[in-house]
């Protein structure tokens, strides 16, 4: 029995796949692609799937090329988020055992076994396998490795040894984000929320409290001159504490920070912030100003108080407006400092009101305080009183005289929040001496960077401007960390290299994972690597053969043809790996290509395992199908483009591809004689063929099964159609079954290998050759001929719907020569508008008069209707129409149940036969 069972296929394929797809070097042309490798910390989802399956089809695609493939996979086992996670499970941390037990379904004789570190990944890495392979992902395993492996950490070692030959590693001071839970800096791996938050550099503007500072953190020091009040939160907590001996009023908060950026801090009290209310304060620049209460104070922000200068700032002003209506501090009075053009006395008051802002929680008051502060700091001046500077000049000389007189420090703080880390704590701002970092910020080195992308193939290319920027950006990089898994830093072994700088040349190492594991890994010394990848001869190299070997395969293999990534990696590992091979390899080994993916939706909502908003890719399978899986991936939306994964949806791709199987079934077999209709469609089969292999060629997978699946399928449909009675298509059937399966086999293989069988295709599918394009089998008058009865059923189907009576008889009444004359004329000119007044110079036409000018304007109205291919190949070879409807009469009878009469438009007598054009002709059914 030949029923449609997926799951059945699925077990047919894997076993004639095991193997297949391992590749090594030879004669063919090789194409080498590569996709991040995942980090296994949990179950993957649907969102995975479609990273690992668009490469996949291309890889088939290509493999059908005659090319030879190489997809290879590995496991990125480096950092501490896997540390974090067993710590948890070891603490029997509710939410953390709700998610691996109940939504990654690990059983609990496993999950037990998760308080190691290593066994975490090492499960989840052959799951991933496992699933990866279910979805029919044409790996090669044999070349699978963890960023754990000793011969891996010694691959590291030699990448870094170059890196720091070349001056890019450095030791410096410089603060980051840290999480103090787990010791470490947090990389952008290692963040549940924030990863775009920058640290930020602010002045703590110091004001005198009694015995002790408030310190109130500023981009905006000049301002000071404008201070009316600070705010403090009368709900919070506040503390006192010495810090580096003098006492300071801030926020608990801010005292933990403080301590994490080279101060000293002593807590010694507790202040409720309703007792600071209505207290004052001094500073040299402003005098004596009060204390105001405010909820939005974030004690979370900085130091946890807030200076405020509602001249200038809209939230103060806002605020303070606030407090007056309710007949509060009435006496305080804005103080203008700056005078910007484009803005009255009081610029902030002037931006609220112009703005219709009402109240504080008006989502536009974050864009209208970075206007204010745009504008301020371009082209504001301060008041002569207050030294008459422009503004970007008095910011550093304020903060300067405040540092050098008025005891002013530096606070680092980030500029959006909140930060958490992947263990759930709070992120903060640490400074760190003798932390190593990667020099990204070194123009020479950006530079270089810079030319490569000039050289990349980018898709889509809009991404481009997206790499530029992130090369612009890029500043200094913490590349090591104390806590985690990894490969030891060479220059101070108590410290690891971070996840995000030790995966950025990896894909060289795919090239030999496979044989570099037959060598003891005490023998790899850079010499070693420095011949497979570099080809530099040194004495006594050990195992000589088998470094030949390597270096063979690296030479066939790199450089990699294209790298395939989601495009929130393109501000960090897209960018970062760019910058280690321009160090490491020569011009000829530097990556050529990056496919940059969209980013996956469930039911409308972004997925994100942590919020348990995720389809696992394991139940997607089983429920519907891979190939399943993949059709609807791959066709629901280009890979750059967002998708979004529905049920309902995929149930009908589901549908689809049980049409499909069907139809081939049924018309494999077929013997008849061929005719007209079957050269149309062959000749139709081309096109899809072409545009099939073209979009593939620019990864558009939607495009693509839009031509390889309903391109041919709606062909199909019509040609049924168009069959004669008790007729079941001819042989050439059998041609177009064959061209279908291969199209359609990158996408969904399992139905593909099984087909393929059924119709005793040689080999696999896999590898069977992937369809060409006979351009002689192309016949533009066929399918000029089919268009033309195409539309005319169209119209009669609409002409019946609207006359709404049984019909006795069709006549379709042809368009006379003259006005194919003027039909000819208008699609082969160039300038359509003055085409007509060409065609009444000719005396016939003038002859004719306004009925020659009517038909010139009906003629032009419908060569913009038609599609622009019709009318070039009816400009280069008008069809004979009457020929044309004469052989389809017996079809439009048995379409329409009615004799059908075809007749020149000059000999009816119907008036609406007047009507007829050429290819539309009158249509007049009695
Ligand atoms: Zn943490």
């Amino acid at each position: 029995m030949n029923a449609f069972d997926l799951g059945k296929f699925e077990e047919e394929a894997q076993e004639l796949w095991t193997y297949a797809f391992e590749s090594n070097p030879s004669n063919l042309e090789k194409c080498y692609l590569t996709v991040a490798y995942p980090y296994p910390s949990g179950a993957m989802h649907v969102g995975h799937g479609r990273t690992y399956i668009v490469p996949d089809v291309i890889a088939r695609f290509w493999r059908m090329q005659g090319k030879q493939v190489l997809y290879p996979m590995a496991f990125h086992v480096t950092g501490a988020p896997v540390i974090g996670i067993s710590k948890r499970i070891a603490k029997n941390d509710p939410k953390t055992i709700h998610l691996y037990r109940d939504l990654y379904k690990v059983p609990q004789n496993v999950l037990e076994e998760f308080t190691d570190p290593l066994t975490i990944v090492r499960h989840f890495a052959s799951e991933y396998q496992r699933v990866m392979t279910a979805c029919g992902i044409s790996i090669d395993w044999r070349r699978r490795f963890t960023t754990v492996d000793p011969t891996y950490s010694k691959f590291i070692e030699w990448q870094w040894k170059h890196l720091y030959e070349a001056g890019h590693v450095i030791k410096g001071v410089h603060p980051v984000r840290y999480c103090t839970v787990d010791d470490n800096p947090v990389g952008d791996h290692d963040l549940l929320e924030g990863d775009k938050a920058e640290v930020i550099k602010f002045t703590l503007v110091m004001f005198q409290h009694g015995d002790a500072f408030i310190p109130t953190a500023t981009l905006r020091p000049e301002t000071i001159y404008g201070v009316t009040n600070l705010w403090a939160n009368p709900g919070v907590t506040y503390v006192r504490a010495l810090v580096d001996g003098s006492a300071w009023i801030i926020s608990q908060e801010a005292a933990e920070k403080l301590a994490l950026q080279d101060h000293t801090v002593e807590i010694q009290d507790e202040i409720a912030g309703r007792d600071l209310i209505d207290k004052t304060v001094s500073h040299p620049l402003c005098g004596k100003v009060p204390i105001l209460p405010a909820d939005f104070v974030d004690p979370d922000m900085a130091s946890g108080l807030v200076m405020s200068v509602p001249a200038h700032a809209p939230f103060d002003y806002i605020a303070l407006r606030d407090l007056q209506r309710a007949g509060k501090y009435t006496q305080i009075k804005p103080v203008p400092l700056i005078k910007v053009e484009g803005y009255g006395d009081i610029p902030a008051q002037d931006a609220v009101e112009k703005a219709g802002i009402t109240h504080q929680m008006d989502s536009r008051m974050d864009a209208l305080t970075q206007e204010i502060y745009s504008a301020e700091f371009s082209k504001g001046k301060l008041f002569d009183r207050y030294g008459g500077k422009p503004v970007r000049v008095a910011r550093d000389d304020v903060a300067a005289l405040m540092i050098e007189k008025y005891a002013s420090k530096i606070m680092y703080e980030f500029d959006t929040r909140p930060v958490v880390c992947r263990c759930g704590n709070k992120v903060k701002v640490k400074i760190l001496h003798d932390q190593w970092f990667l020099k990204y910020s070194d123009p020479v080195w950006k530079k270089q960077v810079s030319d490569h992308l000039g050289d990349m193939a980018l898709i889509p290319p809009e991404v481009r401007l997206e790499f530029d920027r992130t090369v612009d950006w890029l500043k200094d990089w913490a590349c090591t960390r104390r806590v985690g898994l990894g490969t030891r830093f060479p220059w101070d072994t108590t410290q690891l290299i971070e996840p995000l700088s030790d995966s950025t040349i990896y894909m060289a190492y795919y090239t030999i994972a496979h044989k570099i594991r037959e060598i003891d890994s005490k023998l790899l010394t850079p010499e070693v690597f420095d011949y497979i990848f570099l080809g530099k001869e040194s004495p006594d190299l050990p195992e000589k053969k088998k470094l030949e070997a390597m270096r063979k395969e690296f030479l066939y293999w790199y450089p990699y043809n294209y790298r395939f990534s989601a495009k929130d990696l393109i501000s960090n590992h897209l960018t970062f790996q760019l910058f280690h091979h321009v160090t490491i390899f020569p011009k000829d080994k530097l990556p050529q290509g990056m496919v940059v993916f969209g980013m996956g939706l469930l039911n409308g909502a972004k997925m994100s395992s942590s919020k348990g908003n995720v389809f696992l890719l394991e139940d997607a399978v089983s429920d519907f199908g891979a190939d399943t899986v993949r059709m609807f991936l791959m066709g629901s939306a280009e890979p750059w483009q967002d998708f979004d994964w529905r049920n309902e949806l995929v149930i009908s791709t589901k549908k689809q591809i049980e049409r499909f199987f069907d139809t081939v079934l049924e018309s494999k077999d077929a013997d008849g004689e061929p005719h007209d209709i079957d050269r149309w469609l062959i000749s139709r089969l081309q096109s899809h063929i072409e545009r099939t292999t073209e979009a593939l060629t620019r990864f558009q997978t939607r495009q693509a099964l839009q031509e390889a699946y309903f391109g041919i399928e709606t062909d199909l449909k019509w040609y049924r159609r168009r069959l004669a009675e008790n007729s079941d298509g001819s042989r050439e059937l059998h041609t177009l079954c064959s061209v279908w399966i291969r199209l359609l086999a990158p996408f969904i293989p399992f139905t593909g290998e099984h087909l393929w069988k059924e119709l005793a295709g040689e080999g696999l599918v896999s590898f069977a050759p992937w369809p060409v394009a006979n351009k002689k089998l192309i016949n533009t008058r066929i399918e000029l001929a089919e268009e033309l009865i195409t539309r005319t059923v169209e119209d009669i189907e609409s002409i019946r719907k609207l006359i709404q009576m049984t019909p006795k008889s069709i006549t379709i009444s042809i368009a006379p020569a003259w006005k194919h004359e003027i039909f000819l004329l208008i699609a082969k000119s160039n300038d359509r508008n003055t085409v007509i007044k060409e065609i009444m110079k000719d005396d016939a036409m003038r002859k004719r008069g306004k009925e020659a000018t009517d038909a010139a304007k009906q003629c032009t109205t419908l060569i913009h209707r038609l599609p622009p291919h019709v009318v070039e190949s009816l400009a280069r070879e008008p069809i004979n129409e009457i020929a044309v409807f004469e052989a389809a009469k017996i079809f439009l009878e048995k379409e329409f149940g009615v004799p059908a009469h075809i007749t020149h438009a000059e000999s009816s007598e119907h008036a609406k036969a007047a009507t007829a054009l050429p290819f539309k002709p009158a249509i007049i059914i009695e």
